[in-house]
């Protein structure tokens, strides 16, 4: 069957059989890809119209107890100036992000214990009053269910947790031996029972990944059904053991994003800061292969180059105004716009 025939299967069914992910993902060419981003991106602007949803993400702590190998802020790399923001600090954010429009914000951070469940549910507290309207997202690695509930109960709409990758031993490969990918898809679960709008994702081109660990993570998708989804390519960082590996493709990060609007047309899919690191116009190709989120940097300028993932990562330069000044403009020119507001997860 053709690749395109296999695109509209998926339109039409929302679901694939592992053999024909598997010949999409391995054989899909550039006319392929355009063919999935026309549709894609066609299915987005009927649902969301040509609007963006902007989230403001405060990346409040580079402090982490975990050594995941990919990562600029693994616990060993000590070439990083570590810092952790103060309540007030992220508050202050929050009033920035507020005056220049923002209704989510996003903390996303290491996993730092020194944010103890009571810290951290007073912090999502303090958000909750002073700004009744908007969205709180977590981003915050794995914690237990009852903290979990905790943050919920202190007014945290939202949660961010990649998966990474759905295949086991590939996540073995990815993280060290402490590291538990069944509690990790554990976590997602009680996050998503406890009533959590939740993201998973992965990145595209980690080291080692298969196109059959991509078709996991296309099944698992299917199956978790997620309200958000969060897919960058992988980008090696110098000070890690990867540094060696090549960053993931642009074109197949393109691709399998169009392919979740396809099969979760109403799913919140942010065209990531990675997908514009490593291609200017990432996140431009993004909004046009079907993506409907973008999530500027809120984060005070002081600390932005601390809150390295990954080499070169754009936007750590500009204030949060010239910032959102030059992603509106990048939008305009592809003729999209800012959309104000909650931006909620919408299912019908
Ligand atoms: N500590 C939190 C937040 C992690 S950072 C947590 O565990 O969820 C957010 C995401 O950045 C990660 O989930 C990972 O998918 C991505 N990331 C980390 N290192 C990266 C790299 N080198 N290249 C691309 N993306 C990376």
């Amino acid at each position: 069957m053709q690749n395109k025939e296999l695109i509209d299967i998926l339109n039409a069914e929302k679901t694939l059989s592992k053999e024909q992910w598997l010949q999409l993902i391995c054989s899909f060419t550039d006319e392929d890809r355009q063919y999935a981003a026309n549709l894609a991106s066609a299915i987005a602007v009927e649902r969301f119209g040509r609007k963006i949803f902007f989230r403001g993400i405060i990346e409040f702590t580079n402090i982490c107890r975990n050594d995941c190998i990919y990562c600029g802020i693994r616990r060993s790399n000590n070439c990083v100036g570590r810092y952790r923001l103060t309540e007030e600090d992220i508050l202050e954010c929050c009033a920035e992000g507020y005056d220049l429009g923002y209704r989510t914000f996003v903390l996303q951070g290491g996993e730092d214990m020194w944010f103890t469940d009571d810290r951290m549910a007073h912090i999502v507290a303090s958000i909750r009053k002073a700004y009744p309207d908007c969205a709180i997202t977590l981003s915050i690695g794995e914690r237990e269910r009852a903290s979990y509930q905790q943050f919920y109960d202190a007014g945290a709409d939202r949660f961010l947790l990649r998966h990474e990758t759905a295949d086991e031993e590939h996540y073995g490969r990815l993280h060290p031996p402490e590291l538990s990918w069944k509690h990790r898809m554990n976590c997602l679960r009680e996050l998503k029972d406890i009533g959590y709008q939740v993201g998973c994702g992965m990145m595209i081109g980690s080291p080692y990944q298969k196109p059959e660990y991509l078709v996991e993570d296309m099944m698992f998708i299917h199956d978790f059904h997620p309200h958000m989804i969060g897919i960058g390519p992988f980008i090696p960082h110098g000070d890690t053991p990867f540094r060696d590996f090549p960053a993931g493709d642009t074109n197949l990060t393109l691709f399998i994003l169009s392919l979740c609007r396809i099969m979760q047309p109403e799913v919140l899919l942010p065209s990531t800061t990675a997908l514009g690191t490593v291609q200017g116009d990432g996140r431009k190709l993004g909004v046009l292969a079907g993506c409907n989120v973008i999530m500027p940097n809120l984060s005070p300028l002081s600390v932005r180059k601390k809150y390295m993932l990954y080499d070169h990562k754009v936007g750590t330069e500009d204030d949060a105004r010239a910032g959102i000044r030059k992603l509106t403009e990048q939008m305009k020119d592809i003729g999209y716009e800012i959309e104000v507001g909650r931006g909620d997860y919408q299912n019908d």
